[in-house]
């Protein structure tokens, strides 16, 4: 059985080189083999992109020192705009139980 579910994380970045912050949506992309292997990918404004932590630029300074901080770890805590209903923020409130 093939399954693939989608959901939104909310990634926070700071950058190194000239202490800018700002969030970047990502949707996350599950898709199981039906074999017990899960691929994910993360697609970006419509287009799959790199993990967040990768690759990333500073919108600021264009630098790469880059650090991502995870919706998870408490500087971020409120739930992002939900844009499908509450389901979304259900996600966040399990990821959030969840704790990681
Ligand atoms: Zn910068």
């Amino acid at each position: 059985m093939h399954e693939a579910w989608t959901n939104h994380e909310v990634w926070g970045f700071e950058c190194l080189h000239c202490e800018g912050s700002w969030d970047e949506e990502f949707q996350v992309r599950h898709s199981g083999d039906g074999h017990g292997n899960e691929a994910v990918v993360y697609w970006r404004q419509g287009q799959p992109c790199t993990t967040p932590w990768m690759d990333r630029s500073c919108p600021g300074c264009g630098s790469q020192n880059v650090k991502a901080l995870s919706a998870r770890d408490g500087m971020h805590d409120e739930v992002p705009i939900a844009r499908s209903g509450s389901d979304v923020a259900m996600v966040f409130h399990l990821r959030h139980l969840h704790a990681w």
